[in-house]
Parts: structure tokens; sequence; C-alpha cells
């Protein structure tokens, strides 16, 4: 069998996601949208049923998927509906809905519903990309709540930059926020993983942490609080063949890598059509027998090179990691050129191996 998998840490997963909750004092719904940015949502949805608050998707596909699996939680779709006729199934299985655009709340106001639903009213405070227009929120409230179709209404928003501790944009949505709900006596809920971990002043009733669920710091400077988060993946594969070179020979594709003395290199069942990136170069971190090493080379399909030179103890069959709990997926992601978030979402074809449910 070939020896590349996916280890879920369940029992780091839940320590994350209390820390999520410790830190902001608030409420918090777990984001698994994306099979829970590659971690597998029923298990993840299953190993935090107990205590969260609730859970957060992308689409009622992906809630359907968690209540089949008998997922009873608070389910919020992050960009509600896509069209009216999903309103039905919303008031079925009691998910809550993201309003981001007028026509969603036209639609509500059209929709005939046996049963009033939950509506978090989204602000677009500074990101531009959904949320309705500060000048049109407070009209956009009272229409809800007039419409009758409406139990309760959360107050959200979204933030471009929070991963950016040392910008000013934050702030300035938050204070955009606040003139647009002056007045309403409603819950607020404004922050993903980067606010949570970075943003202690911002008012939340509700936090919507994602990729710090899974270990992973959304910052590329360090940062205290992300540095308690534990990783739950662990990629890891092993060597399938050594390799002993002389000086100025060429290794992979492209002839990217050239020994510049005597080198023993390791080929390890790890690839692109793995997610491995492609984009990793020469130097992004490797673990082989328990020793940092590097990569060799262009990335294959399915295989990558790494540097034994100086791992005398590895060999034919040696584990690797390619990230997880000593190579941090947030430093491949920078060697790569990408962020964390991607290089989770991409894995594919290894098997996923839970423990500590
Ligand atoms: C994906 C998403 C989140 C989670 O973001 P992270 O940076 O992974 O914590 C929170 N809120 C919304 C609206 C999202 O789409």
């Amino acid at each position: 069998m070939r020896p590349a998998r996916a280890l879920i840490d369940l029992q780091a997963l839940r320590h994350n996601y209390q820390l999520a909750r410790e830190v902001s004092g608030a409420r918090a719904l777990a984001v698994i949208k994306a099979d829970a940015y590659g971690h597998g949502a029923v298990r993840c949805a299953q190993a935090l049923e107990a205590e969260a608050d609730g859970f957060a998707v992308a689409c009622i596909e992906e809630a359907l998927e968690l209540r089949a699996a008998g997922i009873r939680a608070p389910v919020l779709l992050l960009e509600g509906f896509f069209e009216a006729d999903e309103l039905s199934l919303i008031v079925e299985h009691d998910f809550w809905c993201v309003v981001h655009s007028l026509w969603q709340l036209e639609a509500i106001e059209k929709a005939a519903l046996n049963k009033p639903i939950t509506v978090w009213l989204k602000l677009d405070s500074g990101m531009h990309r959904v949320g309705l227009h500060p000048a049109d929120y407070q009209a956009g409230y009272q229409r809800l709540l007039a419409s009758g179709k409406v139990s309760k209404i959360v107050l959200m928003s979204h933030f471009a930059r929070a991963d950016e501790l040392h910008s000013s944009s934050a702030a300035e949505q938050v204070a955009v926020f606040e003139a647009a709900r002056q007045g309403l006596s409603a819950q607020v809920s404004l922050r993903n993983s980067p606010a949570v971990l970075g943003w202690p002043q911002v008012p939340s009733d509700w936090v919507r942490p994602g990729i710090m669920l899974y270990g992973a710091t959304p910052f590329e400077e360090a940062n205290s609080v992300a540095a308690r988060l534990q990783p739950v993946m662990t990629l890891e594969s092993k060597v399938i063949s050594v390799r002993e070179l002389p000086a100025g020979e060429p290794v992979g594709y492209g002839a990217r890598f050239i020994t510049q003395k005597p080198m023993r290199i390791g080929v390890v069942a790890m690839g692109y059509a793995d997610g491995y990136p492609r984009h990793a170069p020469t130097g992004t971190p490797v673990l082989v027998a328990g020793q940092r090493s590097q990569l060799l080379g262009r990335v294959s399909m399915d295989m990558l090179c790494v540097d034994l030179t100086d791992v005398p103890q590895a060999g034919l069959g040696s584990t690797v990691e390619l990230w997880g709990k000593n190579i941090l997926a947030s430093d491949v992601a920078m060697a790569a050129g990408t962020i964390p978030y991607q290089i989770f979402c991409n894995l594919r074809r290894v098997p996923l191996l839970y423990s500590g449910s």
C-alpha cells in the first residue's frame, strides 16, 4: 500500500476550538466549510459536537451532509442561499442563514415559510465582497423584522486584513460596523481566526474560527496566542528509493536542482496529485526520520525528493513528515508562496486516518 497519508488528531481540534472560545470569551461557530479545510467535515463535526455552539459551512450542500450524518447542532450557511428554493430546506433543517445581498432579503420577504428563520445580516464594512451597503443596513434590518419571516437577527461582518496586525484596516471596518448598527440591539459577529487571535478588542457575541481550529496560524509573523495552537493534520509518507549522487548531477524534472557535492537523496511517495504544492522550492522544510531536512528539485505528480546527506539514520522506509506537529503547514505554505488554507484544501488522494475521537 502506498504510504502517503494524513493523520488527523481530533484531540488537537478540540483543544484549538476551546482556545478560540477561551481567548474570545464568546460563543464560537466552528467553521468546517470545504470539508473542514480538507480535514473531513463530518468527522470534525462529530468530534466537536458535544461542546460546539454550532458550525458554519459555505452552502446548503455542505450543511445537508452534516444533517445526514446526524449532526443536530446549529449550522450557519455563510453565503446564505444561492437560489430562493433552498429556503424550504433551510426551514426544514433549521439552518441559520446569512443574508448578504438585497436580492436575498427580497426572496425572504416573498417566500412562504411555515416557520421563521434565524438570519445573520451581513454588512459590507469595507472588504467589498458581499454584505449590505452601510446605507442599506438599518432598513434591511427593519424589513427583515417586518417580514414576519425571521425569529432572530445576528449582525455580522467580515475582515479583509485581520491577518495584518499592524494595519489600521480592521479598526476602520469596526468603526463602519459600529456606525451602521447604531441603535440596533442584536448580537454581533465579526471575528474570523486572525481576529480571534490578534484583535481582542473587537466586540463579539459570536466568533467564527476556521483555520485556527486546524492548528495553523493565519499570520506571517510570530504571535503568542497562535503559538498555543496544536497542528491537527500530519501529512506523512515514506522514502521509497535512495540515490547516492556525485557532485554536478541533476535531480528531478527540469534539472532544477544540481548537486554541488556528493549527496544522498531520498525519493518520497508524495506529489502534487496529493495536494503537496508544486511550487514548493528546494529548501522547503521536511522532517525525515525525526530530523529536519529539505526538499530538493521540482515536486512531481506522485513523488518528491529530499536531502538525506546529513541524515545518516534515514534510508529506505524512513518516515517523512511533509507538514504536521514538527514542520508547520504555514511554513510550507509560505515557502510555496501560498497560505495554509490552500494547502489543506488542496489535499486529495491520501487517506485520512483519525485519532483522539
Ligand atoms: C471562511 C470564513 C471564516 C473563517 O475564516 P478563518 O480565517 O479560516 O478563521 C469566517 N467567516 C466567514 C464569513 C468565512 O467565510
